[in-house]
């Protein structure tokens, strides 16, 4: 059982971003509105994610650090129309398999409970006085499995890894505050007031957002809202662009494909735009079942939505023309 978790674990979590994008996933399907995560020595030392969602029952832990408990979907029906970031029921089973995890947690705001898992075992578990909301610290990821430990990259990259991955949350979900720092040093805050522009200025800084524009389109399958730079505003790579669908951060190179289509000629070659692009879809179009991270996902009517974007941006960037 030990080795099979570890083995999971090494699905889901590759790398320390991979705790922070399960936990804030997490926080957020709890219903969070605001969210801080911070992280020393590029998350392998320690990384907290503090939410103020619904909390856990103490009755609840011992399942919620169970592989393939999920309190998320009860039947096979529901995996055809995943409403949730989460629905694997692994993320929390994955990361206390090669590391330590406090967890602190409260569905009121009066009593809580306190437990430590580590290296797939319960250590503890003791009631506590906690705010409603749910805090895991979690410790010396990978100690016990040191070949993960060698395949990661530099600190430096490994901590850029962390900042993108909040980055594109954030910017999918202007409606939750987000801080993020680094051994208290603070690298990002959202306001959480539901305004993607300054969401998206608070990310890229203001000079970036004040040169996007709103776009929004629709058909009966899909809704495209979001903002995308002015064609004389590029970067010289795609991280800049950001594709959420229902509210998760996913890779898609049809999409992204799309995306550069809409500006027709007016990108130089190697250009690159920065665009927070969100699509609501009915769950039933998406299978998000296709890997174990959730960042791909498998779309029926593709080239349908490919259409529309390439349809909202370019009718954009005609209006910006006149
Ligand atoms: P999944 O998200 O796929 O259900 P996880 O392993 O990530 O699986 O989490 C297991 C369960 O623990 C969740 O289904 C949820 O009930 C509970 N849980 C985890 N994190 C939180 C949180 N921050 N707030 C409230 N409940 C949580
Ligand atoms: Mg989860």
């Amino acid at each position: 059982e030990t080795l099979s978790n570890q083995i999971a674990a090494g699905e889901v979590i590759e790398r320390p971003a991979s705790v922070v994008k399960e936990l804030i996933e997490n926080a957020i399907d709890a219903g969070s509105d605001r969210i801080r995560v911070d992280f020393i020595d590029a998350g392998l030392r320690q990384i907290t994610v503090q939410d103020n969602g619904t909390g856990i029952e103490a009755d609840q832990l011992d399942l919620a650090f169970t592989r393939h408990a999920t309190s998320k979907i009860s039947n096979e029906r529901d995996l055809f129309k995943v409403a949730t970031l989460g629905f694997r029921g692994e993320a929390l089973a994955s990361i206390a398999a090669v590391s330590h995890v406090e967890i602190l947690t409260s569905t009121d705001d009066i009593s809580g409970t306190r437990a430590l898992f580590s290296a797939g075992g319960k250590k503890s578990q003791e009631e506590a006085a906690a705010r409603k909301g749910t805090q895991i610290t979690v410790s010396d990821l990978f100690f016990n499995t040191p070949a993960r430990l060698k395949y990661l990259k530099s600190p430096r990259t490994e901590a850029m890894k962390i900042v993108d991955i909040v980055n594109r949350i954030a910017l999918g979900h202007p409606d939750i505050s987000f801080t993020l720092s680094n051994q208290s040093k603070i690298l990002l805050k959202t306001a959480g007031n539901n305004n993607l522009k300054q969401t998206v200025a608070s990310i890229y800084g203001r000079p970036i957002a004040e040169k996007m524009v709103e776009i929004q389109k629709s058909d009966s399958d899909f809704e495209v809202t979001g903002l995308v730079s002015k064609p004389e505003l590029t970067r010289s790579n795609r991280n800049f662009i950001s594709i959420l669908l229902n509210g998760r951060y996913i890779k898609n190179f049809q999409l992204n494909t799309a995306i550069m289509d809409g500006y027709g000629n007016k990108l130089a070659a190697k250009h690159y735009p920065v665009a927070v692009i969100d699509i609501k879809v009915d769950p039933l179009l998406v299978d998000v079942n296709v890997h174990p991270t959730k960042q791909e996902v498998r779309l029926s009517k593709e080239k349908e939505l490919g259409r529309l974007i390439v349809q909202a941006i370019s009718e954009i960037m005609l209006e910006q023309n006149e």
